[in-house]
């Protein structure tokens, strides 16, 4: 009998891998192709500490110096959007990669802080069960479950 260790991932690196190794499982899952210029999409606004923008991932994934077409860029974050794995912040018109425990199926809070620009991602089986009962009682379809407060974090 084989026993497979599992190992907690530690470090920001292996934290990237294995939710790369988790998108690449869920586009297989729906029979979608999370091509090279999706995968590095994304694995730029993983490694990214704030949200970027369509035009500074352009930048970020230029091969030295020469930059990706931004409609290119658009077209991968509206893929990774599609597959819960990125959401779009209205209020900063930016892009950040999804939690791996979201998938954008839950209700998503991102708290984002004015003064030093962190964002949050939370959520809570309360939250969302609060926002699907003010959508069904409003007979909304909604397209996206993403709550964004703006406001001062625990560090400013
Ligand atoms: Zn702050």
């Amino acid at each position: 009998m084989t026993q497979t260790v599992v190992q907690q991932p530690t470090s920001k690196a292996a934290l990237i891998s294995v939710s790369l190794a988790h998108a690449e499982n869920l586009c297989r899952a729906n029979r979608a192709r999370l091509t090279p210029i999706r995968r590095r999409v994304l694995e730029t606004l993983h490694n990214s500490n704030r949200p970027l923008g369509a035009y500074d991932l352009a930048a970020a994934l230029a091969p030295q110096g020469r930059r990706m077409a931004p409609i290119t860029v658009y077209r991968a974050l509206e893929f990774l959007i599609e597959q819960g794995l990125a959401h779009r912040l209205a209020s900063l018109n930016a892009y950040v990669a999804s939690s791996q425990a979201n998938d954008g199926r839950g209700t998503a809070a991102f708290l984002i802080c004015e003064a030093c620009g962190s964002v949050s991602e939370v959520s809570s089986p309360e939250l969302h069960d609060a926002v699907s009962n003010l959508h069904k009682s409003h007979s909304f379809s909604p397209r996206a479950r993403l709550l964004e407060l703006t406001g001062r974090c625990a560090h400013c």
